[in-house]
């Protein structure tokens, strides 16, 4: 059963399979709206110190952040009200915290917006469409080429947006048909599709190891 919700600000999982190897990183995951569960345990498992990130407080002393997929209004509103936008700037801009959204998330970080009006962080150098792969095929799984990674991805899309435009100093990882689904700009990341539902923990472990400082 989950500790009761009133536990907010301490850690919760990890330390036990990394003991005696490394440190522990102190990861959040904004819990807002969407399938934040999914990312949190896969974090765990990884041996991840994982925080819920419901208010600017709790990003106190995290060397990185995921945002899950879900609604981006819904997250970009909430976000807002909070504070946590602002605060989610500051402390990428402090040099502490590394950012990833996926989906939803990574509409949140994207710059600019097409054809919508919505709050959001803005904090990556690209411009997404949302629900760019057609009302037909809402979902589906793709086995995707990542650069980086030796192996394809196994990607799983549903109602996922494009990236549509990068700027100078943001990477492409991965292509769907020619169309961006991943991107990165030093340590942020934006990726259309989902990573945290096919049990494949390649780039949960490349964000802990590779773009969370501490
Ligand atoms: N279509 C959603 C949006 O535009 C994103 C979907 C998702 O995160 N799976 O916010």
């Amino acid at each position: 059963m989950e500790a009761p919700a009133q536990r907010g600000f301490s850690f919760s999982g990890g330390g036990a399979k990394l003991e005696g190897v490394s440190e522990a990183k102190n990861v959040g995951v904004l819990a807002l709206q969407g399938d934040f569960r999914e990312h949190k345990q896969m974090l765990e498992r990884l041996g991840a110190r994982v925080r819920e990130v419901r208010l600017p407080k709790h990003l106190e002393g995290l060397g990185g952040l995921v945002v899950p997929g879900g609604e981006s209004t819904t997250i970009g509103k909430l976000a807002a009200e909070f504070g946590l936008d602002a605060a989610v700037r500051e402390a990428y801009e402090a040099g502490t915290l590394a950012v990833w959204g996926t989906c939803a998330g990574a509409i949140w970080m994207a710059r600019e917006i097409l054809d919508y009006r919505q709050p959001h962080l803005g904090l990556m150098d690209i411009t997404v469409r949302r629900n760019a792969f057609g009302r037909q095929v809402d979902s589906f799984e793709v086995d995707l080429m990542v650069t980086g990674l030796d192996a394809p991805f196994r990607a799983v899309f549903i109602r996922a947006p494009e990236i549509v435009r990068v700027g100078e100093g943001v990477r492409v990882r991965a292509r769907l048909e020619g169309r961006v689904v991943f991107a990165e700009q030093g340590r942020l990341w934006a990726m259309a599709f989902h990573p945290e539902l096919t049990g494949d923990d390649r780039l949960h472990r490349e964000f802990l190891d590779r773009l969370v400082a501490s």
